[in-house]
């Protein structure tokens, strides 16, 4: 494994801002190692992912944790902002003892880590961490990342946090072991949608081997994660299905499909709200649409919405205009107000966002 572009004497720091394009240069790397090296013997670290965390953000952050305490750092916490709440197919991720609600995180830890966040919005009343840390060292894949660490491992090509997190790792020399291993496999094959997505390059399938190699059981970990789920939620999923709308003539006639839930539909199924997650990939298959959206309410007038695209349109562009980030496929901000206006935003932005010519 090598960085993707050329500083070999790892040096020279402050002049090696790279352009947004490229991945971390030789001297990112080298800086990010020597933060680590440096922790004293009892140094704090601070690990902490993206609100809401999905399988990559808590899979890179627990595998390079359990990394870490190979390495001997013993003063570690894992944590990320709001209710410390982790979604029921991510309850049996080796690692998940370094994990503290937010409010019990470290105030001043030596180094803070922050993975699979674009932006220090995305930390939460975590954020507050990368001005009191001693240090700040930011992984991430996110093309929109605001480069908000002191130290910036952000690859935009990268199909996964945890494809940094394990070059990280290996640069430290940290071997892979199966705890590790599963906490970066599960990552990789929730943000490559079990290695079906575009990004999935012969590098993600070499990254795959190794981490099966260790001998972690990969029909287990698919089963926990992406097809298992309470019959509440199979249920609540049928009733949000049942209300989706196709507007073929939406972002240029590429097509979009929505639909939305309520706190009220998950009170009536006993779910909670991250049972909603999944919904997406069952709204994204629709032939008839480029985009696909999902509106989903967390509090009165607040609405976490996530956007898919097929190709024809980039929706990250469609989150950043509305405050949010992601990917060129997948993407996602914070609605506010009622449903029908938070369609009529991302209607009105699916026009500017195309990737090609419009559609006659
Ligand atoms: P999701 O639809 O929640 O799976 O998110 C898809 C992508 O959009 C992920 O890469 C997220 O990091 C990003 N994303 C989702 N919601 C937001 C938000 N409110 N702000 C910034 N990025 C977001
Ligand atoms: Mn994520
Ligand atoms: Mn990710």
């Amino acid at each position: 494994m090598t960085g993707t572009s050329g500083d070999p004497a790892g040096g020279a720091l402050a002049e090696a801002t790279p352009p947004a394009d490229s991945g971390p240069t030789e001297a990112d790397w080298a800086a990010a190692v020597a933060a680590v090296r440096a922790l004293p013997p009892d140094g704090r670290v601070l690990l902490i992912c993206h609100v809401n965390p999905d399988g990559d953000a808590l899979g890179s952050m627990l595998g390079f944790g359990l990394g870490l305490r190979r390495l001997g750092v013993r003063q570690m916490q894992a944590t990320f902002p709001g209710p410390p709440e982790v979604p029921e197919s991510f309850r049996e991720l080796p690692g998940l003892d370094l994990l503290v609600p937010a409010t019990e995180a470290y105030a001043d830890p030596e180094l803070v880590i922050c993975f699979d966040a674009a932006s220090e919005s995305r930390l939460g009343e975590l954020a507050d961490r990368l001005a009191t840390a001693g240090g700040a060292l930011v992984l991430d894949h996110h093309a929109s990342n605001t480069r908000f660490g002191r130290v910036n491992l952000v690859d935009r090509h990268a199909a996964a946090t945890s494809v940094v997190a394990e070059e990280l790792l290996a640069r430290l020399g940290v071997d892979l072991d199966a705890a590790i291993a599963e906490c970066l496999y599960v990552a990789l094959s929730t943000d490559t949608g079990s290695f079906r997505f575009e990004a999935t390059t012969p590098a993600v399938h070499q990254l795959a081997a190794r981490l099966l190699a260790t001998g972690i059981r990969p029909g287990d970990i698919s089963r926990r994660i992406f097809d298992t789920r309470p019959f509440g939620a199979v249920r609540l999923f049928g009733e949000v299905l049942g209300r989706a709308r196709l507007e073929p003539a939406a972002a240029a006639g590429h097509g979009l499909v929505w639909t939305y839930a309520t706190q009220d539909d998950l009170a009536r199924h006993d779910q909670r709200p991250y049972v909603l997650e999944a919904l997406i990939d069952s709204v994204r298959c629709t032939a008839e649409a480029d985009v696909s959206c999902v509106v989903k309410q967390t509090a009165t007038g607040d609405w976490a919405v996530s956007m898919r695209s097929k190709g024809a349109v980039d929706v990250s562009r469609v989150a950043v205009a509305l405050g949010g980030g992601g990917h060129r496929f997948a993407a996602g901000f914070t609605g506010r107000g009622t449903v029908d206006e938070v369609v009529d935003r991302i209607r009105a932005e699916l026009g500017g966002a195309l990737t090609g010519p419009v559609r006659r």
